[in-house]
């Protein structure tokens, strides 16, 4: 086997996925070599020789995965949905930063007719899609950041977002209302490197998969 098949790069995602993360790869035998939060460096050598991390914003995780920068990923169901899985297989729900995907709106605003509700998300097409179940084409309007901002503000009749304990949209008088799809991180594998990085990749997989397992137990979340 030559030293290129040994190598192997995983994208995180960083922010408040990390640190529920790196206890897997950890129990893996896999860890960082420096403090991933703290330093302002990106690409990180781990405890295993050839294996190293790199810290991404999670919608550019599906994009270093499937054009093969990164051969192994963890990114949120969310992005997954929204950019789409080409080029990768999605194989493990690691069962971590367990949210919802809402739609919300204001509470004591009157629902507008379908025809011209104007939805605020940064999840464009998982909002075209939930909405076009119902039979309805909003007006969708990308936003960055701060979605409950939008209705407060008038830009916008409903929002699309996550949601984890509801205490965002409560601060902003708004109130949860369609339940689009429960989010959790998954690990994503790029299809080529699934070929030519097996059993590395497999190895690390099943690794994960146990940390996974071990983790329900301790919360008693086991069968
Ligand atoms: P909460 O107030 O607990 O409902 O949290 C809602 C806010 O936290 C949203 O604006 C989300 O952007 C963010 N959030 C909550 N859970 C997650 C998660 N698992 N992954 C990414 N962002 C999250």
């Amino acid at each position: 086997m030559s030293k290129d098949t040994e190598t192997l790069t995983i994208a995180l995602t960083k922010g408040r996925i990390l640190k529920e993360t790196l206890p897997l790869f950890s129990s893996a035998g896999i860890e960082p070599l420096e403090d991933m939060e703290k330093s302002r460096k990106l690409i990180f050598p781990t405890t295993r020789e050839g294996v190293s991390f790199v810290l991404l914003r999670g919608s550019d995780v599906p994009t270093y995965v499937r054009h093969g920068a990164a051969d192994v990923g963890v990114v949120g169901k969310d992005i997954l949905m929204e950019f789409g899985d080409e080029g990768l297989y999605e194989v493990l729900d690691l069962d971590i930063a367990r949210c919802r995907l809402m739609t919300a709106g204001i509470e004591s605003a009157q629902q507008r007719s379908a025809a011209k509700i104007r939805v605020a998300t940064k999840f464009v097409n998982i909002a075209r899609d939930h909405y076009a179940r119902r039979g309805v084409q909003p007006n969708v309007i990308k936003l960055y950041g701060a979605m409950e901002l939008a209705p407060i503000m008038g830009l916008a009749d409903e929002i699309v977002d996550i949601v984890d304990t509801g205490n965002t949209l409560k601060a902003n008088g708004m109130v949860p209302r369609d339940h689009i799809a429960d989010i959790s991180s998954r690990l994503i594998v790029n299809k080529a490197s699934m070929r030519t990085r097996n059993p590395i990749i497999a190895d690390l997989v099943s690794s994960i998969s146990d940390a996974v397992s071990a983790r329900a137990d301790s919360l008693g979340m086991g069968d």
